[in-house]
């Protein structure tokens, strides 16, 4: 057979494939880009980009709703959401400009449009073509998890892929699934008009983070108006005339009906066109193991993204990819993937959930308790959050007690994401807590609240342990 050869072949055009494929053509390699059918991937098709368009109309929505409590009197108030929906595709598509085979294309990268499978661990077929490459990269993504629930499969359940194209918004809508993808669109539909129920199978919302910030964002939820079913998982879904029905094994809890249900219960890498075993690749449900130059188990393959099994988002897809392009470009050096760095969490509710490094409850499982310090600021004290009537969330940094060196933070504020940065600087920079004491923080701003947490390293760590040598003397 005729075989084309590259230097370069990456499988999906996603965050990882994209920044692979776009610095090897700029470093001038002859570069092959396959991509089943979506480019740009899950973050510009149907994750991050549309919901948090989405979210940016919900927000407006939502601020309308709270004129009053500003001292906003609206003579008159209701809204129709029915462009929301068009101008989130809209968004899509002017991103999707900079990520198709035509923009690709001038920067250097040649495309194919079709499902890549291996042949042989240095073969590929893509169509009916052949082609292969000294390194190949799989940056194929993850697909949303469905549940084994009687009779989902035969209703028209809606996941991330597909609630994006809807018409309108829905009067009524169920979201399976309280992670962060469940509860940012619960929140942002609900905004914009939905009434929402959330179904989750564990007691609390976003149960991976920190409870007390679970907490506040499950507080700012009922608040809304969202109808919470926790601890609990459907047991049954039908579709009749238009309509769904949810129903859970305890006939004592109400049937929940609705216009639309969204299922978001997690993800599964994608893995399955690939024919790994032609490649020799070893995967498991989880995705692809690489070793810490993001090499799979055959040194010339490399993986990246969510295919590896997570962290699942775009920027630790991007970080791992930009280890791998050095690692490509400066062959036969490697470049180790960036694990010391850890990876920084952002739910996008309102408030914001943002999270790096260790909970405290993970902390507490590595250090004994009196080797830690946990540093709590309520943004009640913080006069930014005063002023915009913005006082539902906190800063809470983990350090070691006497050092201050930062193990892990939460943050439940407006911008907790952007304020997140901070910390993730003093991480990365192994700058201690205690120095930001004496960083100039702007007045008034939320991140101020980041200076209080340092202020207290000194007033609830140390300042104690001269007051208890007072004491004695
Ligand atoms: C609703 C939602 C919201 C999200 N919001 C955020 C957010 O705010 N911030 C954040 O950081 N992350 C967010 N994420 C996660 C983020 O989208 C992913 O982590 C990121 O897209 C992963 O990038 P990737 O390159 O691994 O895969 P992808 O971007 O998914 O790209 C993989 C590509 O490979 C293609 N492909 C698959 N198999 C093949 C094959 N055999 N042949 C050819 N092509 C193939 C796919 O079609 C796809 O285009 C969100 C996800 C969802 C679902």
């Amino acid at each position: 057979v005729n075989v084309k050869k590259y230097s370069i072949i990456v499988i999906g055009a996603g965050a990882g494939g994209l920044v692979i494929a776009k610095g090897a053509a700029k470093a001038g390699k002859k570069v092959l880009l396959i991509e089943k059918a979506h480019y740009g991937g899950d973050c510009t098709n149907f994750g991050c980009i549309p919901s948090k368009s989405l979210i940016a109309s919900a927000d407006v929505a939502f601020a309308l709703r709270k004129a009053k409590t500003y001292g906003i009197e609206l003579n008159s108030f209701s809204f129709d959401a029915t462009q929301v929906l068009e101008r989130v595709r809209c968004i899509v598509e002017k991103v999707k400009t900079t990520e198709d085979p035509a923009a690709l294309s001038k920067e250097g990268i040649e495309t194919i449009t079709g499902i890549a499978e291996f042949i042989d661990p240095h073969i590929l077929k893509v169509n009916n073509l052949f082609v292969s490459a000294k390194k190949i990269v799989i940056a194929t993504g993850s697909y949303p998890f469905i549940p084994s629930i009687e009779g989902l499969n035969e209703t028209p359940f809606l996941t991330n892929e597909t609630i994006f194209l809807l018409n309108s918004i829905p009067k009524r809508l169920i979201v399976m699934g309280a992670g962060p993808i469940g509860c940012e669109l619960a929140q942002a539909f609900s905004r914009l008009g939905s009434q929402v129920t959330l179904i989750h199978s564990h007691d609390e919302l976003l149960n991976k983070e920190d409870p007390i910030a679970a907490q506040c964002i499950q507080k700012q939820f009922e608040k809304e108006g969202i109808k919470l079913f926790l601890g609990l998982r459907a047991h049954k879904v039908e579709f009749k005339e238009q309509e769904f029905f949810l129903s859970f094994s305890d006939p004592q809890i109400a049937l929940i009906k609705a216009d639309q249900l969204l299922v978001a219960v997690g993800r599964r890498p994608n893995v399955n066109d690939l024919k790994l075993e032609a490649a020799k690749v070893h995967y498991t449900e989880k995705g692809i193991p690489v070793d810490v130059y993001g090499r799979t188990n055959q040194p010339h393959i490399y993986g990246v993204g969510d295919v590896t099994g997570g962290p699942l988002f775009t920027h630790a897809a991007e970080n791992q990819a930009r280890s791998v392009l050095t690692s490509l470009l400066l062959l036969p050096f490697k470049k180790k993937l960036d694990k010391r760095q850890p990876v920084p969490r952002v739910t996008y509710t309102d408030p914001e959930l943002a999270s790096v490094g260790l909970s405290e409850q993970d902390t507490l499982k590595r250090y004994h308790p009196s080797k830690i310090a946990v540093y709590y600021v309520p943004l009640s004290e913080n006069d930014r959050a005063l002023t915009a009537d913005r006082t539902e969330g906190f800063v809470k940094i983990i350090t070691k007690k006497w050092s201050s060196k930062i193990l892990g933070a939460t943050i439940v504020a407006p911008r907790a994401g952007e304020m997140l940065c901070q910390i993730t600087t003093a991480i990365h920079g192994n700058i201690p807590l205690r120095k930001l004491a004496s960083l100039i923080h702007p007045y008034p701003t939320y991140s101020l609240a980041i200076r209080k947490a340092a202020d207290l390293w000194l007033k609830q760590t140390i300042l104690p342990i001269f007051m208890k040598k007072r004491k004695k003397l």
